[in-house]
């Protein structure tokens, strides 16, 4: 198991575009494995490449229903919204409120370099958005309605205002989820086909 550094906001490769896979190389394998073994470590939900340095156009996600490896993916469609908590491993501590698509259908390739489709509603579709964003050097603070608010506290968690995920989750919920989760927001079932 090899964990590596997680970037942080201000760290400019977060800002950058990263570029396509072409091929499978035993250190993009490597790359792959120890952005699983970092993400699991650190109680995300979701990694991407240049969290851990690399402006590669490589995903993991995992929302509790086993791994999800994405390569060059891309959403080929989205309906629906959300608006929900959301965390980022690269911004920790903190969490904010963003709107995202409900329902999201991606095509990307494996780790065999083989094409899938996942298809995601709910936390899925919210962690496929917010990797995906993370390959464009978007982050999601960009996206957050109002302000961040810290996550991190002894007492109670207190409303972070704002009534946009009141219907949701409980705020102080998910604010203690975002602590620790890279995405935070409901779980639900969500398909990946096409393996
Ligand atoms: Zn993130």
């Amino acid at each position: 198991m090899a964990l590596r550094q997680i970037r942080t906001l201000g760290d400019p490769i977060l800002e950058k575009s990263c570029r396509e896979v072409t091929e499978m190389t035993p250190r993009l394998e490597e790359l792959i494995r120890d952005m699983l073994d970092t993400m699991y470590d650190a109680e995300g939900v979701g990694l991407a490449a240049p969290q851990v340095g690399v402006r590669r156009r490589i995903v993991v996600i995992d929302v509790g229903e086993g791994p999800i490896i994405l390569i060059n993916p891309e959403i080929k469609e989205s309906d629906g919204e959300q608006t929900g908590a959301e965390g980022c491993l690269s911004v920790p501590g903190q969490a904010g409120t963003v709107t995202r698509p409900n329902h999201v259908i991606v095509r990307a390739l494996n780790e065999k370099m083989e094409e899938i489709e996942v298809e995601g509603t709910e936390l899925l579709a919210r962690a496929l958005c917010h990797e995906l964003d993370h390959l464009d050097g978007i982050m999601y603070v960009t996206k957050v309605e109002g302000e961040l608010y810290d996550t991190v506290s002894e007492d109670e968690t207190e409303e972070p205002g704002g009534e946009a995920s009141a219907e949701q989750t409980p705020a102080s919920e998910a604010a203690a989820l975002a602590a620790q989760a890279e995405v935070t927001g409901k779980e639900e079932k969500a398909n990946e086909t096409g393996k």
